[in-house]
């Protein structure tokens, strides 16, 4: 098993991952979208949102869930496949807050084709209100 760290390098075993979640998986309208994530330990974790018109959970914010569930509480690199041969889908707007409140160092895959990368998800929230930095602890 790799362990892929470094910014841009994308992690194409994660990406096979979603997307065999994905293709297998989703079904009608409940389930349509795939996530994988690599936790610090080698471990890759799946899952897929849960819709609901009252705001179902997206596959991003499920994995986070599922993660944790397995003892997984570091995630290195997150990437979402849609169903119905979507290919790599990047994260709303809700979850990337969500990820950077919950994992600041996280690479999120985003893109397609020769255009897929990893990025911080930092990178994809300039300027956004970070959290933590306004707990009563924060320094
Ligand atoms: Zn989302």
């Amino acid at each position: 098993m790799t362990t892929q760290t470094g910014a841009g390098h994308v992690d194409h075993e994660l990406i096979r991952a979603a997307a065999h979640v994905a293709r297998t998986r989703c079904r009608g309208d409940e389930h349509t979208m795939a996530a994988a994530a690599r936790a610090d330990d080698g471990r890759i974790i799946t899952a897929v949102n849960v819709y609901h018109f009252t705001g179902g959970p997206c596959a991003e914010l499920v994995v986070i869930g599922a993660a944790a569930a397995q003892g997984a509480h570091r995630l290195e690199t997150i990437v979402a496949v849609g169903d119905r041969d979507r290919g790599v889908v990047p994260p709303c707007g809700r979850c990337r807050q969500v990820l950077l409140d919950h994992f600041p160092a996280l690479e999120v895959i985003v893109g397609a084709g020769e255009h897929l990368r990893s990025v911080p998800v930092a990178e994809l929230l300039p300027e956004t209100y970070v959290w933590a930095d306004h707990q009563l602890d924060a320094g």
